[in-house]
């Protein structure tokens, strides 16, 4: 079994990108509404990210009471700042602010979260035109690409369908040729499912919602969940220590695909800003 090292790889690639962010000078803005501990954290390391690659980064702060107007209005400022190549807005959102009008509004040039229409909507066409594909699923990509594991003609199977990792990452592995079956709460049989896949993703919020007897002999598990256990530890979505005894790869948690989605959001960075540029 090998363990696909997220860490490690979101270094090389953070690393990887210094040159260039030397010559572009990119800078990322980034705005966050509250005081979410969670989101906190994500935006620490975003941080660190830009740092460690040489990339500018700008944060600005909001308290949960800002109206849905204001943060548009801070929004629209940064689209048109010709200074900020990337601009993101850390969800969640406190319950007043819609959302989607929130994704619309960032200018897709600067959406290096991948979220808008625009650019989700571009990923239907084929892997070239995935210009600034959602973060994480780009971060799935990259990893799987990194160890070798082919995508082509392999049973992919994804479990959640969200806009920011299940949906994109099906459409992600289509454009790869795999064949795609994605599942969600609604999915009649979740196991008869998963014990079909090659490639297992997982993406729900629910400890230990795959285990051992869900899965096949020599299954590729990318665990995308975020939970924090009884004794408030972080775990994915997989009981990681019986899967990994029957899975040929295997991403941790933590040390899988939340560092490849940093990384990530670098890589769409310098994406942005070199297509800003007509490079
Ligand atoms: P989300 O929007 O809550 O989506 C969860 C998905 O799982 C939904 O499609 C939901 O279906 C489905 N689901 C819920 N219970 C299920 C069950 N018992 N069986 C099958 N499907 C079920 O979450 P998300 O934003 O995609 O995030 C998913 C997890 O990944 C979270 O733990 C999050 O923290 C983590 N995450 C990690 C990273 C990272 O960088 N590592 C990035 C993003 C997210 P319905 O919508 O029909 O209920």
């Amino acid at each position: 079994m090998t363990i696909l090292d997220g860490k490690a790889l979101s270094e090389q690639l953070i690393d990887s990108v210094k040159e260039k962010a030397e010559k572009l000078k990119p800078k990322l803005a980034v705005i966050l509404v509250g005081e979410n501990p969670a989101s906190m954290a994500y935006v620490r390391n975003k941080k660190k990210a830009c740092e460690r690659s040489g990339i500018e980064y700008v944060e600005y702060n909001f308290s949960t009471s800002i109206t849905q107007e204001e943060i548009l209005k801070k929004i629209d400022e940064l689209n048109k700042d010709e200074t900020v190549n990337g601009l993101i807005v850390q969800l969640p959102l406190p319950d007043h602010i819609y959302v989607p009008d929130v994704i619309r509004a960032v200018t897709p040039e600067k959406d290096v979260d991948g979220f808008h229409a625009y650019n989700i909507g571009k990923m239907f066409l084929s892997p070239e035109f995935e210009d600034l594909p959602p973060a994480t699923p780009l971060g799935i990509v990259k990893l799987l690409d990194h160890y070798n594991i082919p995508i082509q003609g392999k049973e992919v199977v994804v479990v959640g369908h969200s806009n920011i990792v299940g949906k994109p990452i099906s459409m992600m592995m289509l454009n790869r040729n795999a064949t795609v079956t994605t599942c969600h709460i609604y999915t009649k049989d979740l196991s008869a499912h998963t014990k079909r896949a090659d490639i297992l993703i997982v993406a729900v919020g629910k400890e230990n919602l795959i285990t051992a007897d869900m899965v096949k002999d020599g299954v590729i598990v990318v665990d995308v969940g975020m939970n924090r256990n009884s004794k408030g530890k972080l775990c994915g979505d997989v009981d990681y220590p019986n899967v990994s005894k029957k899975a040929s790869y295997i991403t941790p948690v933590p040390g899988g695909v939340g560092p490849m989605t940093v990384a990530a959001l670098i890589l769409n960075t310098i994406r942005a800003t070199e297509r800003q540029r007509n490079i």
